[in-house]
């Protein structure tokens, strides 16, 4: 009981502190990335290249992922990304979409933003029906991704699209993307920035088809949050501090895809259990267990790959060197 007690009186904090930790590492994963592509264009020292930079390739991601299933092998060139995406599959289907709300970097870099944007008094409440409206775009973008992946690619176009030199090169395009963009991508990520400030939690809600996946995967969690009905006295505290929008004080059980099981409704509720965290069977559980049972899950599946040999790339920095250093001129594969 104390545990929990602490858990909830402090959570706004710990949960900042946990997503805070996950985006200074990223930082760290991305200045290290920056030095191998440097002495990889034959400036700087060597510095080994970090893995967890791959995490931010989900389309490769996915691509593995489906050749596990037809073929059961692991993805040798850029098998961090893998991991990744199977540990934040496995947080949707186990503990909502804790992925978000606890350990993604952007989700972190998105809740700065609306931070400021509401300092600044310049935050938008629009309409309910209009977000619902916009939150269909990241579904959209989500079946575009599907189904040119999962239901149109063969074995034989996955093998061969990861063997590209496209998708070898891909993190360095990235980079090279954030380093000299095109006044079009200037645009449109000016675009994503200023509306970050302007609706809350625009990018998430609306527009990232990996979170629109968890969400989807989330409404098989067994874990989810239950109101009382009987003890609620429709203070709306709850529906103010949801950062996914969700009408709490209006639900029985919060089954939405938009919850990202950060718990803070739970921790503000003033009525002893009228807001609780159930379990499978409507059994009530520790509201602790979901961000514990999130952070777990993702260690869980760092530390088995690392320790399998399943995280560090089996393609040479030499290989790499190469292919960066062309990589400017590779395009897209056409299939
Ligand atoms: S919706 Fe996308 S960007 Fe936002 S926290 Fe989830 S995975 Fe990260
Ligand atoms: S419903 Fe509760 S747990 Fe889910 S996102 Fe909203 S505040 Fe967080
Ligand atoms: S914060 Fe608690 S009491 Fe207030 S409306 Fe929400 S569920 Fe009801």
């Amino acid at each position: 009981m104390a545990i929990n007690d602490f858990f909830m009186n402090n959570i706004t904090i710990i949960r900042r502190a946990v997503q805070a930790s996950f985006a200074l590492f990223t930082l760290y994963a991305g200045y290290q990335f920056f030095l191998f592509y440097q002495w990889s264009m034959g400036q700087g020292e060597y510095v080994a290249k970090p893995p967890a930079v791959e995490g931010f390739l989900p389309i490769s991601a996915l691509l593995s992922l489906k050749r596990i299933f037809l073929t059961g092998e692991f993805d040798p060139i850029h098998p961090a990304g893998l991991v990744i995406l199977m540990a934040a599959l496995t947080i949707g289907l186990l503990a909502r979409k804790g992925f978000c709300g606890w350990i993604c970097p952007v989700g972190f870099a998105s809740h700065l933003a609306q931070w400021s944007g509401a300092r600044l008094k310049i935050l938008l409440n629009i309409p309910a029906w209009s977000a619902s409206i916009l939150s269909s775009l990241k579904y959209l973008l989500l079946g575009f991704f599907l189904y040119v992946i999962v239901w149109n690619m063969d074995v034989a176009a996955i093998t061969s699209f990861l063997q590209t030199p496209y998708n070898l090169a891909a993190d360095a395009k990235m980079l090279q993307f954030f380093l000299a963009p095109n006044s079009l991508t200037l645009a449109i990520l000016i675009f994503l920035v200023t509306i970050s400030f302007v609706l809350p939690n625009s990018w998430c809600r609306f527009l990232c088809p990996y979170g629109a996946l968890l969400g989807l995967l989330a409404y098989f969690s067994p874990l989810q949050v239950n109101r009382d009905p009987d003890s609620c006295i429709g203070c709306q505290k709850c529906d103010r501090q949801c950062p996914g929008g969700i009408k709490v004080s209006q639900k029985q059980t919060v089954r939405s895809p938009e919850c990202i099981g950060c718990i803070e409704c739970v921790a503000v509720c003033p009525k002893k259990d009228c807001l609780t965290l159930q379990g499978a069977a409507g059994t009530k559980v520790a509201a602790w267990l979901l961000p514990v049972l999130t952070v777990l899950i993702f260690l869980g599946f760092w530390a088995t790959a690392l320790f399998s040999d399943h995280w560090q790339s089996k393609v040479s920095p030499e290989t790499f060197r190469q292919i960066y250093q062309i990589a400017e001129r590779i395009s897209h594969p056409t299939y």
